[in-house]
């Protein structure tokens, strides 16, 4: 049985705060209920991912770094795009983490090997010195684990 999003929040406040998932201005407009834009497959992923995979301290945003997690229309990341951009960060979909001793790509090798522990398809960004991981159901994918390049 799937926990419901309360019991998901509840359990991740163990591991993060609403202000390392989210971006400073999403974080001072909505504080605490900022949880309300993260999607629900996504705190299941990350739980699972935290918890029972890496099992060890993941970081997304701190100090001098707000748009690892999810980037709102103000985010530079996004005002400055030129064209169309719907990342999974702007869904509440994704974030990027550094994790405490390991590389990104020795903890994506761990998630790629504990698929069956996750409770829905995930994508990863390959290649990259961070972890990224969303949830976006790519059209046409098939993989639980699929790495994407950007
Ligand atoms: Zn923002
Ligand atoms: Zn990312």
């Amino acid at each position: 049985m799937r926990q419901t999003r309360d019991e998901l929040i509840r359990e991740l406040h163990e591991y993060f705060q609403i202000s390392e998932l989210v971006c400073d201005h999403t974080h001072s407009a909505w504080g605490e209920r900022a949880w309300q834009f993260l999607d629900t497959d996504y705190l299941a992923c990350l739980l699972v991912i935290r918890r029972d995979i890496l099992k060890a301290p993941m970081t997304c945003n701190h100090a001098g770094a707000h748009q690892r997690g999810l980037r709102c229309n103000r985010c530079e990341l996004v005002r400055t795009k030129g064209k169309v951009y719907l990342s999974s960060h702007v869904l509440g979909k994704a974030g990027d983490f550094t994790v405490d001793g390991m590389t990104a790509q020795e903890a994506r090798s761990l998630i790629r090997n504990n698929a069956h522990l996750l409770p829905c398809p995930i994508r990863m960004e390959a290649g990259v010195t961070w972890l990224h991981f969303d949830v976006l159901p790519q059209y046409g994918i098939k993989q639980k684990v699929y790495e994407f390049t950007a």
